[in-house]
């Protein structure tokens, strides 16, 4: 019950640009006390706020000169596709970018990480092989537990119009 509600409060949204790829356009929280959503400006803040997000719930007054109070960035509404990340991803150990791809369907998502070297990685024994192949992300303490290739959960009223309000308590 506390995690269904704590993956609620962490999102992130997607946007389809030109090429009908669809790519995530904006991340945003959800305040533990009132429920509004914030805009998170920088991916890495936001893998932050996710990877720490059990031990450390976020709060509006966590955004500089943000309170409870003022209105919120943006609804979770149907003007928006919106997927819902599961909290305390890890962050990606450095020179490692970890994407989300939605299919252009909506139906679901599909996780990799980008490696430094540029070869993408798609499952645990993917990254077992890189590190095989590169030690040295292993000496400098990269392992498959660095890594989680789990994906948002897709919320219902991206395939249509849904009074979807957060705090709702629609999904419990
Ligand atoms: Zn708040």
């Amino acid at each position: 019950m506390e995690k269904e509600a704590s993956e609620r409060r962490s999102s992130k949204k997607a946007k389809r640009d030109e090429n009908f790829n669809y790519t995530i356009g904006e991340f945003a929280v959800q305040c533990y006390k009132c429920f509004k959503w914030r805009l998170i400006p920088t991916k890495d803040e936001y893998e932050t706020i996710r990877h720490n997000f059990i031990e450390d719930p976020w709060y509006c007054n966590k955004n500089p000169n943000v309170t409870c109070d003022d209105p919120g960035d943006l609804e979770c509404d149907e003007t928006r596709i919106w997927m819902i990340d599961k909290p305390n991803i890890p962050k990606p150990p450095a020179g490692f970018d970890r994407n989300i791809v939605l299919r252009k369907d909506y139906s679901k998502s599909d996780s990799f990480y980008a490696t430094p070297t540029g070869k993408k990685v798609r499952a645990p024994a993917e990254v077992e092989k890189f590190l095989e192949a590169n030690p040295g992300y292993r000496d400098a303490g990269v392992s498959v537990s660095s890594f989680n290739f789990s994906v948002p959960k897709m919320m219902d009223n991206n395939q249509k119009a849904a009074n979807v309000t957060p705090g709702s308590g629609k999904k419990k």
